[in-house]
């Protein structure tokens, strides 16, 4: 227990506010009651949606708006608050990454997905970036005028309660601080709500194995297993879709026949549509981080001192006060890399960075409580005694591009995920100088006045550019933004997988929404625009599918 709670304020603190949350607003037993029985045996509904995640429960509440639309949602994982209350155990695990070293890469494996997972940030995409989004799908309802609205109907904020605010407070730690607003998984804020629909099923512990065609190529259903069952499937007698997230959505659609031939040939597998692009183009941020001993309380203490985590425990189960009641992430903030380190890049990377519009940055700082090292082991590498502070250099101009390939034709056996996060020679010059940076920003004398000592990692020993790129290497890992893996674009886009409506090119009644039919990813963190996809495609495809079927609107 204690180096998952110590793992969790690390990492994503959003575990445990949202797991407690929930816990106090839906019982287990409550929400049991909601899922259906499963029998094992074949079931038709109008629409079949894989995946309860992000993306997919807007649209399952959408579509069960009609109460004559039957519409089933299968979940591999289960109700948050019974599997994975007061942390999550059970995520879609020992996800590998190959290329700099194998990593665990933590996505939500229950109702609301990685939502239910995620570190809370929400932040819209830059202007001139979903410009750039429009334009490459060559449809302008995506950019930021036509988005705006979605955007706005997307998130209800709710101000923090002053009361609790100090009288003069300041950057130190304040144990008195506001209260962050609770962060709510999708699962709470819509699906919970869908559940007295009898028109809406959900499967949980349900895996999807397969899409299922006719001989004409339209998507009729999918195959699923519970653990316990026999495989039988939930037909669709409209549309299914995949919404299961950048690394199973692609993974999907390739047991079900559609990717590169030559692969699925190698796995048995028939072949329905021959597209390349299928898991290829995935974009993802990375992060490398620099850490210092610091003079106030951190995440470092509270692994070493089981006195002071104890008191923080408390705090936060009285009154929801306290280090826990923080995400551990307090500060963001964008630039480009200043000219003074700008003006050593190639002439080549500056050409090739003239890809991302001017609003875009190159690089994403996060403040982090605690010493983040190599990420592998943040739980026991906290050095004792003292506290440290971490400032983590997020790459956000993405030119290499990451991909996802499948292992068997079973999607129990987890994809293969290959980052490639520093392939590309113009973000290894971002991600050197980012650091370069954040040692200038360490030395000012702002910053100088919160440390307690020299750099403890990666130490004054790293100075020169091949010492600092292969430090880098080492120890860079996710932000856990993958997306575009199954790439939305137009028909004549030679990379795309879906159109601008998130139909999948190439058969019928088959669609693909959540972070892999991004068509790029913006500078950030992209749950505004999953939110947004949901919303805003949902609320298309919803449309779309309801005036094709003839359904109330
Ligand atoms: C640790 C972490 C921290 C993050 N922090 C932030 C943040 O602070 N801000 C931000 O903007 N973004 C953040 N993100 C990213 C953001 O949460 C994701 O981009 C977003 O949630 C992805 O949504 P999705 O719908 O594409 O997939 P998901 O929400 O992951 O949903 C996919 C669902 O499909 C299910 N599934 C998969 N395969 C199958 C199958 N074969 N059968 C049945 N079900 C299946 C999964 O169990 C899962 O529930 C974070 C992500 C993680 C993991």
């Amino acid at each position: 227990m204690f180096p998952l709670v110590a793992l969790s304020i690390l990492v994503h603190a959003s575990s445990l506010n949202t797991a407690l949350t929930s816990q106090k607003n839906l019982g287990p037993t409550l929400l049991r009651d909601l899922a259906p029985t499963i029998t094992g045996e074949d079931q038709v509904f109008n629409f079949v949606i894989v995946g309860g995640g992000t993306a997919s429960v807007t649209i399952a509440a959408q579509l069960a708006e009609d109460s004559s639309v039957m519409v089933a949602l299968i979940e591999a994982g289960s109700f948050y608050e019974l599997d994975n209350a007061p942390l999550s155990s059970t995520p879609f695990s020992d996800l590998i990454s190959s290329g700099l070293s194998i990593l665990h890469y933590v996505q939500g494996k229950t109702l609301g997905g990685s939502s239910a997972r995620n570190a809370m940030i929400y932040q819209r995409p830059t202007i001139e970036s979903l410009q750039l989004w429009a334009d490459n799908v060559n449809d302008q309802s995506y950019n930021w005028d036509n988005i705006l609205p979605y955007f706005q109907k997307s998130v209800h904020f709710t101000p923090p309660n002053t009361d609790f605010r100090a009288a003069k407070p300041t950057a130190d730690f304040n144990p008195n601080r506001p209260l962050i607003p609770m962060v709510h998984s999708e699962q709470e804020t819509f699906l919970t709500a869908s559940l007295n629909c009898t028109n809406l099923k959900v499967f949980d512990l349900t895996m999807a194995k397969k899409i299922l065609f006719d001989s004409q190529n339209n998507a009729s259903g999918v195959q699923v297993n519970v653990t316990g069952f026999h495989v039988f499937n939930i037909n669709a007698t409209k549309e299914v879709i995949v919404s299961a997230g950048a690394f199973q959505s692609p993974q999907l659609l390739m047991v079900s026949g559609i990717g590169p031939s030559a692969m699925l040939e190698t796995f048995g597998i028939p072949v329905i549509v021959d597209n390349a692009n299928v898991g290829q183009n995935m974009w993802d941020h990375v992060i490398a981080g620099i850490t210092f001993p610091i003079v106030t309380n951190s995440a470092t203490r509270f692994v070493n001192d089981a006195t002071y985590q104890a008191e923080s425990i408390s705090q936060w189960e009285t009154n929801g006060t306290g280090p826990l009641s923080n995400n551990n992430l307090d500060f963001l903030a964008w630039e480009n890399i200043p000219n003074s380190l700008h003006q050593n890049f190639s002439s080549d990377v500056l050409k090739d960075l003239d890809y991302f519009p001017s609003d875009w940055p190159e690089i994403e700082y996060l403040s982090a409580s605690g010493y983040l090292g190599n990420f592998s082991l943040p739980t026991t590498d906290q050095p004792s005694p003292g506290n440290c502070g971490s400032i983590a250099i997020g790459l956000v101009a993405l030119l290499s591009r990451g991909n996802v390939t499948i292992v068997s034709a079973d999607t129990n056996d987890l994809p293969l995920i290959n980052p490639n996060w520093l392939d590309h020679p113009a973000n290894q010059a971002i991600i050197l100088a980012g650091c370069k940076h954040t040692r200038e920003i360490f030395g000012t004398t702002a910053v100088l006045r919160g440390l307690a000592g020299p750099e403890y990692y990666p130490g004054t020993q790293y100075q020169t550019n091949e010492e600092l790129t292969n430090i880098i290497r080492d120890s860079s890992v996710m932000l856990w933004h993958a997306s575009a893996t199954c790439k939305m674009g137009a028909l004549n886009d030679p990379l795309a997988v879906v159109d601008t409506h998130a139909q999948v090119i190439g058969v019928q009644k088959l669609q693909v929404v959540d972070a892999s039919s991004f068509p790029i990813l913006p500078p950030g963190h992209p749950q505004s625009m999953v939110f947004l996809l949901s919303d805003a495609l949902a609320e298309k495809i919803a449309d779309n599918i309801k005036l094709t079927w003839g359904l109330e609107r």
